[in-house]
């Protein structure tokens, strides 16, 4: 049980604030109500692990977890909002790629997107930072369960097919609701986490 005792480290809006850059660390992206809480709290066992990256203020914050002294998880801040000033979303590009490209420590980056609504803009972005930065990506398309289990796995093929581009680039099918693809994202981020 890896994560029996992870806890909540440190919440930070810089990169540069971020705890001591040694060890390994496993970070989670994606669209806000993409399911991204969900699956840290399933993914983890617990119920409300995610809770404190929606403190109302902490939304655009870095949320550091630590399994150990040497592991960690973090919950990136959620994209995509509607109605966003530009300034912050210009904010946030500059906050993932330099979080992206010069954290040591980060070992991949688990991608999280609605299975119905796969690929936006901002997904590409984070695509695009990570290979920039030579990061390997996990993609879980999420609430697999909203859909019957053909056009899942059309689905499935189809962004596959969109990212040949992006050899890194590794997805599946996730629900954090039925408990689907736990083990194969568990085994993704155990991989990572030299576990
Ligand atoms: P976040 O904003 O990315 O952290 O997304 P949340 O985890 O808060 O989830 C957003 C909404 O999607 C909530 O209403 C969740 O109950 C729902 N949700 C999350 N995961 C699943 C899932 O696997 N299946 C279904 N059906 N709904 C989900």
């Amino acid at each position: 049980r890896p994560y029996a005792e992870i806890r909540f480290l440190l919440s930070v809006p810089q990169p540069h604030q971020a705890p001591a850059d040694s060890g390994f660390e496993v970070a989670f992206a994606g669209r806000s109500n993409a399911g991204k809480s969900s699956a840290l709290n399933t993914l983890t066992g617990r119920k409300a692990l995610a809770r404190t990256s929606k403190t109302p203020g902490r939304t655009q914050h870095l949320v550091f977890f630590a399994l150990d002294d040497q592991r960690r998880l973090v919950d990136l801040p959620g994209y995509g909002f509607a109605r966003v000033p530009e300034a912050v979303q210009r904010q946030w590009g500059e906050t993932m790629a330099t979080y992206l490209q010069q954290r040591q420590s980060l070992a991949g980056l688990i991608l999280l997107m609605d299975i119905r609504h796969p690929l936006t803009d901002y997904d590409w972005q984070m695509l695009e930072f990570s290979r920039y930065a030579d990061l390997p990506v996990h993609i879980l398309l999420t609430k697999a369960d909203k859909l019957k289990r053909g056009p899942a796995q059309n689905t499935l093929l189809a962004v596959r097919k969109q990212l040949a581009d992006y050899p890194q680039v590794s997805l599946q099918l996730f629900s954090a609701t039925k408990k689907q693809g736990l083990e194969e994202a568990l085994h993704v981020i155990g991989r990572w986490l030299d576990l």
